[in-house]
């Protein structure tokens, strides 16, 4: 089995090495503890407290903060943000260490309009490229974007939780074990389900879709589980139904030719029947770093630009997404227009 090793060099640098040895693959988790605590020393005191208080809100493919009994049947009106790429170390990917000062800026600015609207929203899902670099390809960089984001976000009110789902830079374009071991250990499940005011959430890891060959066990337990909550949905005949994920089945229309930038067919298809057949309504994607989107049959797919590194015209920003109880609104807001006052 592949694995990764810190040892330190005559200068007492730590070092990165692949090795195919087990019990290395194993010691070496206790070494990236060693360089994490490195890295916190160079943030002051109340920072390296956000990285090391920074809470999974996800437990066996739940999230524990919202009581599903109650959210279950809540009809008032309410709202989220959706948000994604904040990619930490995307700008400056080509150094051995990136200046992360860009999408520091940027994501700095967007904690404190966040923080400051009233009222707050319910939760804030970050759905995928919370980094840039692949875990396991330089697990060093990874670890110092990560608690980058930590660090940042750590910011957010207590009371709004942060919600995250993977991307392609979260567990690699090809995904082996190791990276979703590592995935895990940072921000929890890769996929999980639960309910807020009158909707359920379906969060799903659309990696399993684009590139599976490395983990064709974790695949199959993602589809059994995917088939068993919407399976949940269909039984609660009134219950409307939203899926959150990185990578978009299609950017305008169902029939467009496969892209680097969609989930594509056979599967493409297959899943958004399945979708459809279970009253989900709406499905909120990233990955375009541009803002796009559809209708497929009754469904309405919604891509949204990105936080930090936007590839279109729209400036850096984020998703409004407004819950009634016989409609869903959404706008697209750059962070300097994110309204202090959201009215419902
Ligand atoms: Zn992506």
């Amino acid at each position: 089995m592949r694995g990764f090793q810190w040892t330190r060099d005559t200068t007492e640098h730590l070092v990165f090495a692949e090795t195919d040895n087990l019990q290395t693959s194993r010691t070496w988790k206790k070494h990236s503890w060693l360089v994490s605590q490195q890295n916190l020393g160079q943030f002051p005191s109340d920072e390296n407290t956000r990285v090391h208080n920074w809470r999974i809100f996800t437990n066996k493919h739940h999230v524990h903060v919202f009581d599903s009994d109650v959210e279950e049947n809540l009809k008032s009106p309410w709202f989220f943000i959706h948000g994604s790429d904040p990619q930490y170390g995307f700008h400056d990917y080509k150094s051995d260490y990136p200046n992360m000062d860009q999408e520091i800026q940027i994501t700095e600015k967007l904690v404190q309009k966040i923080n400051n609207m009233n009222p707050r929203p319910r939760f804030f899902h970050i759905s995928g490229d919370l980094v840039n670099v692949f875990p396991s390809s330089n697990y060093h960089i990874y670890k110092l974007e990560e608690e980058t984001f930590k660090k940042i976000f750590g910011k957010i009110n207590a009371d709004i939780p942060v919600l995250v789902a993977c991307g392609n830079h979260d567990v690699g374009d090809s995904p082996t074990q190791e990276d979703l071991d590592i995935y895990k250990a940072s921000w929890g499940d890769n996929y999980y389900s639960f309910w807020c005011g009158g909707i359920f959430f379906l969060v799903i890891n659309s990696q399993c879709y684009i590139d599976s060959h490395n983990v064709p066990n974790c695949a199959r337990k993602h589809e059994d589980w995917i088939e068993e909550q919407l399976r949940v949905a269909r039984e609660k005949k009134s219950s409307r139904v939203i899926v959150l994920q990185h990578i978009p089945w299609f950017l305008k229309s169902a029939d467009e030719p496969n892209d680097y930038f969609t989930i594509n067919n056979p599967i493409r298809n297959a899943m958004l029947d399945k979708f459809v057949n279970s009253g989900v309504q709406k499905i909120f994607c990233r990955h375009y770093h541009q803002n796009a989107g559809g209708v497929y049959k009754d469904i309405e797919i919604v891509v949204t630009s990105a936080i930090c590194g936007p590839l279109g015209e729209d400036k850096p920003g984020v998703r409004l997404v407004k819950v009634y109880e016989n409609k869903i609104e959404h706008v697209y807001y750059c962070v300097d227009d994110i309204p202090s006052l959201v009215t419902l």
